[in-house]
């Protein structure tokens, strides 16, 4: 098992298998939504490590809590390490799964392997705005998604909010999460 330390401002490690497995098993979320795509639009810069470290400018196209989908010009080569820079907020570290061309770009799959967030939350539970985003599957950015998925699997409160919020039906999640407004 991956001994590696905490940094600082690191995020990461990136959850092993096992500490996955030591969230006991009736607050983990089901494995389709834990690793569900989360759709993104976010503008990044991916630095290419073995490649005297070119930049290239890529769109986050989706966000799982293993790996990222990128759309970019030029084609990345499977096995490639990168990085993938969002500017002031943080930086992933992973290997290029595969990189195949559609419609006149390429998109490409990166395996993360470590996270470094520049802008780390102060500690507490995740925000109501957040959850409802989290379910909602749009709005957030992708170091917002990559927060939460970080933030559930170790915190059974979130995780007991996000499932009573699923079983409510929409429209009456949005009122759940609405902050209350006091007279009028
Ligand atoms: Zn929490």
């Amino acid at each position: 098992m991956d001994t590696k330390e905490k940094g600082a401002q690191g995020v990461g490690p990136w959850a092993s298998p096992q500490e996955v497995a030591a969230v006991p098993s009736m607050v983990r979320l089901p494995e389709r939504r834990r690793d569900a795509r989360y759709p993104t639009n976010d503008l990044a810069e991916i630095r290419i490590l073995s490649d005297d470290c070119v930049r290239r400018e890529a769109t986050v196209l989706d966000v799982s809590r293993s790996g990222l989908k990128l759309e970019l010009r030029t084609q990345l080569w499977t096995d490639a390490q990168v990085e993938v820079i969002l500017p002031r907020q943080m930086v992933i570290f992973g290997a290029v799964r595969y990189c195949r061309r559609v419609e006149g770009m390429f998109q490409a799959g990166v395996l993360i392997h470590d996270v470094i967030d520049r802008q780390p939350t102060p500690p507490g539970h995740l925000h109501d705005d957040a959850l409802a985003l989290y379910l909602a599957g749009k709005g957030l950015t992708v170091p917002e998604v990559i927060r939460i998925k970080e933030h559930l699997p170790s915190c059974e409160a979130c995780s007991v909010r996000l499932r009573t919020a699923q079983e409510i039906p929409f429209p009456a999640r949005t009122r759940l999460f609405r902050h209350e407004r006091t007279g009028t």
